[in-house]
């Protein structure tokens, strides 16, 4: 993370700049009151058949989440006329000559939203720079690959992993104000403790490459099969369950969910319908126990 951190440099900019960056048709997000009404209809419709995954769900515009989403972003790249708009819109800002000449990745934070989130909350404003700024780390490490965002379930699983990425960072009183902060995001945000709650399983061959992750977490995500029914996804030729194994520990399945999710991009797994099916069951997961 540390290297990341300091390959990527940080602008700061302001609303327009922000908005600019995050158009609204970007600004659509589920609504709270039909992710719990879905939620309730789901867990019904699950114990009979199992149907399709966020099946009835859908984004739509939703403006007051834009005070505590177009805070941060993680971009790639940036081409030479957004560059220029941006340029426009700094209206002399001194950073200006570093944008101009900068090339690849590059994390925008908007310090007026920053403070005044912070003030809305009573929170320290550095307590809220640092939790935007990590979660936009979070992107970083995660951009590996083609994403997936543009799908539903794509978008709930990265987001969840970026809040994941920046409340792992904080810990005692700290950690419970990013909760609260996270509590005022979108659904598609609040599955980031779930991510720790199971392990996502995508068969025997498509794994981490590092073997001896892949035999520890199988394990682990064996207990979680038989004692949770958790969103794991047992594929064929496992070896049988022995008696005695340790209990699987929490942070290891969000930290093993994350470089799992960062290898399907680098693989481009989502080519691969079943991974895409599992990965849709994991979001739905994610979103259940968090509005639970
Ligand atoms: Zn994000």
């Amino acid at each position: 993370m540390g290297r990341k951190a300091v390959q990527i440099p940080v602008f700061l900019v302001n609303r327009r700049q922000m908005d600019y960056l995050n158009p609204p048709e970007r600004m659509r997000f589920l609504h709270p009151e039909a992710v719990r009404r879905w939620a309730e209809e789901r867990r019904r419709r699950r114990e009979e058949d199992e149907g399709e995954p966020l099946q009835g769900l859908d984004v739509a515009p939703w403006d007051s989440y834009q005070e505590v989403v177009a805070v941060g972003l993680y971009v790639a790249q940036l081409d030479g006329a957004q560059k220029q708009e941006l340029l426009r819109l700094a209206e002399g800002d001194p950073e200006e000559e570093v944008l101009r000449r900068h090339n690849g990745p590059a994390i925008f934070l908007c310090p007026e939203r920053i403070l005044s989130w912070a003030g809305r909350e009573g929170v320290n404003p550095n307590l809220v720079l640092d939790k935007v700024y990590y979660h936009e780390l979070g992107h970083a490490l995660m951009d590996t690959g083609p994403t997936p965002y543009g799908e539903l379930w794509g978008r709930i699983v990265e987001e969840s992993l970026a809040n994941w990425v920046a409340y792992r960072r904080f810990q005692g009183q700290e950690a419970r104000w990013v909760q609260r902060l996270i509590q005022g995001e979108p659904a598609e945000y609040q599955g980031y403790l779930a991510v720790e709650e199971g392990f996502v399983f995508l068969g025997d061959r498509k794994t981490l490459a590092k073997w001896d992750w892949y035999t520890r977490h199988l394990w682990r995500h064996l207990w979680y099969k038989l004692w949770e029914r958790g969103y794991g996804f047992l594929d064929r030729g496992l070896p049988p369950l022995l008696p005695g194994l340790p209990l699987p520990m929490q942070g290891e399945a969000g930290a093993y969910n994350f470089r799992l999710w960062r290898e399907a991009k680098r693989q481009k797994w989502f080519r691969d319908p079943d991974v895409v099916r599992t990965y849709a069951g994991f979001a739905e997961e994610l979103l259940l126990r968090a509005v639970d």
